[in-house]
């Protein structure tokens, strides 16, 4: 246990022993690390309400995010990294659910509608950049809500930059301009590159909306046909993960 202080040991009681085994300590561990991040968006009016929802009952029910950053980019903790804290509710990711105890929840102050402030998103940026450093998560597991949870969530909004994260190296992007992108090839299977890239598939209408929203900055577009932009960029992004 040489890595882990003895005041953890003491204090914290999943790395206490179990009085009813022989304690036989090994060297050979590390800490359990989050392995994702998730963006939400808060929808309400400023900082200080989400404040108020994220660390009281509210009357939907209690929940709480690692992070939350306000519209001028001052950046509140309101839960240890390595606790659970209550953001991603029933959602599920590369087959994955209970996502809220593989990742880290960080809340951007927003309405919904507006834009998302220019101040918020470079503190976002220095957050993730420290995170994935320190906590060794993949940049490109940084997703959000509307993502895991399709049916159920629309956060961040269409509204989110995600081309300016990619361009500082954060989250799945394709490898260059849409544009630019060759043609996706013959027989090639969008339903099969959004699984690998991490959708769930049981609502295939929720997925499609999720993937627009996030590549394409609209909301609501959910019929299953893909054009061939939006085939290009599924194929270049199963490309990256192959
Ligand atoms: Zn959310």
């Amino acid at each position: 246990m040489q890595n882990l202080s003895l005041d953890i040991m003491r204090t914290d009681p999943l790395l206490q022993p179990n009085p009813a085994a022989r304690w036989e300590p090994s060297d050979n561990l590390d800490v359990r690390r989050p392995q994702l991040i998730v963006l939400h968006h808060t929808e309400l009016a400023s900082a200080e309400a989400a404040l108020q929802t994220l660390k009281t009952d509210n009357p939907y029910g209690k929940v709480s995010a690692h992070y939350l950053i306000g519209g001028d980019g001052a950046l509140y903790q309101l839960v240890p990294e390595g606790a659970r804290a209550w953001h991603a509710g029933a959602s599920r990711w590369a087959g994955r659910g209970d996502l809220n105890s593989s990742s880290i929840g960080i809340e951007l102050d927003n309405d919904g509608r507006s834009e998302f402030a220019e101040p918020q998103i470079q503190a976002l940026v220095l957050l993730l950049t420290d995170l994935c450093d320190r906590l060794k998560i993949e940049p490109r597991h940084v997703i959000a809500h509307g993502d895991i949870a399709p049916v159920r969530k629309s956060d961040p909004s269409a509204k989110f930059p995600w081309a300016r994260l990619a361009a500082a190296g954060f989250g799945l992007w394709p490898s260059s301009a849409f544009n630019l992108l060759p043609n996706s090839p013959a027989g090639f299977d969008p339903w099969l590159a959004l699984a690998l890239i991490g959708y769930d598939l049981r609502d295939k209408s929720a997925a499609a909306r999720a993937f627009r929203r996030h590549y394409f900055g609209v909301e609501g577009v959910d019929h299953l046909e893909f054009d061939p932009l939006e085939l290009a960029v599924l194929a270049d992004m199963q490309a990256q993960l192959l």
